[in-house]
């Protein structure tokens, strides 16, 4: 009798355990949650309207496409971070940045996997990949599949979408 008490008593304490850890699990998802909408930024248009330039506007927030060649960043050659223009989360390293001639900053690599986010992008009659900041969502661009080793990527992105920091500033901030 005393041991199927005890075996009773210990699966009691055992569900009540098993419950504790999916209540934790719960309340870990819902934090882990609180933290991921934490981290993405709010846009008000409005704001964002007076702070950035039409071009950078319509680029960034209406997926629009600058004129090739047109760019401020397109030759741009200086070591530093492209950071996205309208949440300034850094994006691409100017030592992935390449000339494609294509007309468009060109990056064989993205700083970090996370930094952005790539969607299937069908507009226009054709099927491409669309670069999105993963912070904010702005538009940044496309990647295509057309560029040198070692990723064989091309991330092609608006000079309006991107705000550049040369190295040096980056060094004597930190
Ligand atoms: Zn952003």
């Amino acid at each position: 009798m005393n041991v199927m008490i005890k075996l009773l008593l210990r699966n009691i304490q055992k569900n009540r355990s098993n419950c504790l850890n999916l209540i934790n699990h719960n309340k870990l998802n819902i934090h882990i949650g609180a933290i991921n909408m934490a981290k993405e930024v709010k846009i008000d248009k409005e704001e964002l309207k007076k702070r950035l330039t039409p071009l950078q506007y319509h680029v960034t927030q209406e997926k629009g496409t600058e004129r090739p060649f047109s760019g401020c960043y397109n030759k741009m050659h200086d070591k530093g971070l492209y950071v996205c223009i309208v949440c300034e989360q850094p994006l691409f390293s100017s030592d992935t940045k390449y000339d494609s001639s294509c007309g468009w900053p060109a990056f064989n690599d993205v700083l970090d996997q996370g930094k952005v986010k790539l969607s299937p992008d069908t507009s226009g009659g054709r099927i491409r990949t669309e670069v999105t900041c993963s912070t904010c969502g702005s538009h940044l661009g496309h990647v295509f599949g057309d560029g040198p080793p070692p990723t064989k990527k091309r991330f092609c992105i608006n000079s309006a979408s991107l705000s550049f920091i040369p190295k040096d500033q980056k060094a004597g901030d930190s």
